[in-house]
């Protein structure tokens, strides 16, 4: 049963082993800096990771499906780029029309266990987390 949340906060705790999130129909994008980073992090070049795992289009990065999985960098274990992951990934669920959007913050919580849970955090503060997304993905806004 989740903690009682006070008008103006979230709850957000994200619990160890879980991987719903990334389980989800849905794509995983890539600002440039993330695939730098991740590209780092597998030890390729930028060139390379996107040849291996990116659809580009003219403003976006997106990672491919391969072998039908929603990310081919979940494993059983959760993610396997998990120090060099998206931005997406990194903030959500505090993403812009999520956080301080209480009716669709009440719908992922049927399916996030981590909405509900911990420590209290101001809406405002969410909301700055979120911003980030603007800067990761401008056309998306
Ligand atoms: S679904 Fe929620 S609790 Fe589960 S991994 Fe994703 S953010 Fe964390
Ligand atoms: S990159 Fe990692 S965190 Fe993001 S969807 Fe894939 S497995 Fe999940």
């Amino acid at each position: 049963m989740p903690n009682e949340t006070p008008e103006g906060f979230l709850r957000f705790e994200c619990q160890r082993g879980c991987i719903k999130c990334c389980e989800r129909e849905g794509y995983v994008y890539f600002s440039e800096a993330d695939a730098r980073q991740t590209a780092k992090f597998l030890g390729m070049t930028l060139r390379a990771f996107d040849a291996k795992y990116i659809y580009k289009t003219r403003h976006q990065r997106r990672l491919r499906k391969l072998s039908k999985r929603q990310c081919v960098f979940l494993t059983p274990d959760g993610c396997s780029i998990h120090e060099a992951k998206p931005t997406q990934c990194r903030l959500f669920p505090f993403w812009p029309g999520l956080a301080g959007m209480k009716r669709e913050w009440n719908r992922t919580a049927k399916w996030c266990p981590g909405i509900g849970q911990g420590p209290l955090i101001q809406i405002g503060t969410a909301m700055e987390a979120a911003a980030e997304m603007y800067d990761a993905y401008p056309t998306f806004f």
